[in-house]
């Protein structure tokens, strides 16, 4: 019986697989930003100077770091990050939960992750970084994904906006000298 149910969740997942239906939050917001029509790209990796925490006789007190968000587009010096509620600890959504077996392990490594995105993306705006972060739970309907449409335009456009901005700032000093 058991083993009939496995090759009913296989095949089903063989059906899926060959329609090329894969539902991840990821894969969601993926197909929303292409039928928007904006460019992007996968797998980027952006380096980041972190402070190292112990001394290090005659070495530089930064390591430098790698965060790949999971969509990135480069016009819009935008990175995106697709989180699942459970791991990266969406508050007060109905899927932040803390496993009640070993919930001390538990809590160490769901706030750690937590901690660790803030401060990935702490530093990424201080490289003039755009940072949008879309949870799983606000990609995963039909009514949350176009709220999410309305979002992400907005976001992208401000962005632009600032990175227009921050040109001009460069452009100002030399024309006031002509
Ligand atoms: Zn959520």
């Amino acid at each position: 019986m058991n083993r009939d149910r496995l090759t009913r969740a296989r095949r089903s997942w063989n059906m899926s697989r060959i329609r090329g239906k894969d539902t991840t939050p990821e894969k969601a917001v993926r197909t929303l930003l292409h039928r928007m029509g904006y460019r992007f790209r996968l797998n980027v990796k952006i380096p980041i100077q972190l402070r190292t925490q112990e001394k290090r006789k005659g070495k530089p007190p930064f390591v430098t770091k790698y965060v790949r968000p999971d969509i990135v587009l480069p016009k819009y010096k935008t990175a995106i990050f697709v989180h699942g509620c459970f791991w990266h600890r969406h508050r007060g959504c109905k899927n932040c939960t803390t496993p009640t077996h070993r919930r001390d392990w538990w809590l160490k490594k769901l706030e750690g992750n937590a901690t660790r995105d803030q401060l990935y993306q702490r530093e990424l705006r201080k490289l003039g970084w755009k940072v949008v972060v879309i949870w799983e739970c606000q990609a995963a309907s039909r009514i949350p994904i176009q709220k999410l449409e309305t979002r992400i335009k907005a976001a992208l456009n401000k962005a632009l906006q600032t990175l227009r901005l921050s040109t001009v700032h460069h452009r100002a000093p030399q024309r006031e000298m002509n």
